[in-house]
């Protein structure tokens, strides 16, 4: 077997110029004083401030690593859709897409983008749809990071299974495209955002739509939970027990066929264990890198989320590692398959 594209499904533009962050900080001022809100067209960045900010940092790591592709969205902490109304989150995801967009066209081998949606609490999430459609059309992105509780950690949205969301969805079903259920910075005080905001999304978007019918209404709506699924591997059991006593159907039947899980656990163990309890077929590899944790591990002197080494030793042979960083991408992601395709 020839050895598989190394599709990271999962980083961030976390890197980008200050000046993005600088326009941010304008646009929240002006959030209180009208006279302060910048323009979009007062953000400038240029091609060379975005070559350099990916080749010293994703594009040097990837190589370093043996990465190869990686699905490219905003920085997910900064989404903060909490801020400001739907005009607000509509300017900010905009910029923010169009900048995936252009590092996408400057290192097309290695980078394809996935859009965050303007979303914004309470706001009606047709209000969506345009952006995630230019993104689509124009920008060739493969995929969307839908925001569970864009309050920031006040959860104040309907569950993901609620027709709320459906308006994403038909879209999401009409392109074929698939969600990373991805929230953003916790406003809340006793979440710590990437330690426990993410993860306490990740284990509750599992259960929304492990109570709910929703994937009977959309059968071909695909869902990836990021971060290794949260505490959903860990508990499998409670998860398996707690459907069977709803009688709902075994997981493999009523949730597999729809939600998938990433590699981003940061340990051997971690790895060893969604790999054990999670059907191949349900887990792409991804990093999040440079993310949440950028540190070294001093009981191996690599990086955590240098996470393509412990796929490497796992158990799984090479159909199955082929499935993990190449062909589940593919399956899950029609129109990164395409891209790879055409090339
Ligand atoms: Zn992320």
């Amino acid at each position: 077997m020839t050895s598989p594209l190394i599709i990271d499904c999962h980083g961030h533009y976390t890197t980008a110029p200050k000046a993005l962050e600088d326009w941010r900080n304008r646009q929240i001022a002006g959030i209180k004083d009208p006279s302060q809100m910048p323009k979009a067209s007062e953000l400038k960045i240029s091609d060379d401030d975005l070559r350099e900010s990916i080749e010293a940092n994703q594009l040097r790591l990837m190589k370093q690593r043996g990465s190869d592709v990686t699905l490219f969205s905003p920085r997910a902490s900064f989404m903060a859709h909490h801020i400001g109304d739907f005009n607000v989150s509509a300017a900010w995801a905009a910029i923010c897409n169009e900048l995936c967009y252009r590092v996408s066209k400057l290192f097309p081998d290695n980078f394809v983008p996935v859009a965050m949606l303007p979303q914004s609490p309470g706001v009606d999430t047709k209000t969506c749809i345009p952006e995630l459609e230019k993104c689509i059309n124009e920008y060739g992105n493969v995929g969307i990071n839908l925001n569970p509780d864009p309050s920031g950690g006040q959860w104040n949205s309907p569950p993901l299974s609620d027709r709320y969301w459906y308006p994403i969805y038909e879209k999401m079903v009409e392109y074929d495209i698939p969600a990373m259920i991805h929230v953003s910075t916790s406003c809340n005080p006793a979440f710590h955002t990437t330690g426990s905001h993410y993860l306490n999304a990740d284990t509750t978007a599992f259960m929304q739509c492990l109570t709910s019918d929703l994937f009977k209404d959309f059968p071909t709506l695909r869902f990836l939970i990021p971060h290794g699924g949260g505490a959903v591997p860990y508990h499998w059991g409670r998860f398996r027990g707690l459907a069977q006593e709803m009688k709902k159907p075994l997981l493999k039947d009523h949730l597999l066929n729809n939600i998938f899980f990433d590699t981003c656990v940061y340990h051997q163990p971690g790895i060893d264990l969604l790999t054990r309890v999670i059907p191949v077929d349900n887990i792409l590899f991804a990093s999040e890198m440079i993310g949440a944790v950028r540190g070294i591990d001093p009981e191996t002197g690599n990086y955590y989320d240098d996470t393509k080494r412990y796929i490497e030793a796992s158990v799984l042979d090479a159909e199955a590692r082929y499935k993990v960083y190449e062909g589940n991408a593919r399956r899950v992601f029609p129109r990164l398959d395409a891209r790879l395709k055409a090339r």
